[in-house]
């Protein structure tokens, strides 16, 4: 599993397996540390979310400038 400062290889929802934080992280960015232990080792487990809606929603935002 990976890491705080690794490098994501998947856009997908993780969760912190000290604090059970989850989070959303794109393809590319660097797992952050735990907000709540900073200085430790954090873990992200993958949750494989279905997160097809969050992605439509946020593209018809982006898409639709205030009207
Ligand atoms: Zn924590």
């Amino acid at each position: 599993m990976p890491q705080n400062g690794e490098i994501n290889t998947k856009f997908d929802v993780y969760q912190n397996l000290c604090c059970g934080q989850e989070i959303i992280i794109r393809e590319g960015a660097r797992f952050p540390n735990c907000p709540n232990h900073p200085r430790f080792t954090t873990i992200w487990k993958r949750l494989e979310a279905d997160i097809v809606d969050t992605k439509v929603i946020e593209k018809k935002r982006t898409s639709d400038p205030a009207a």
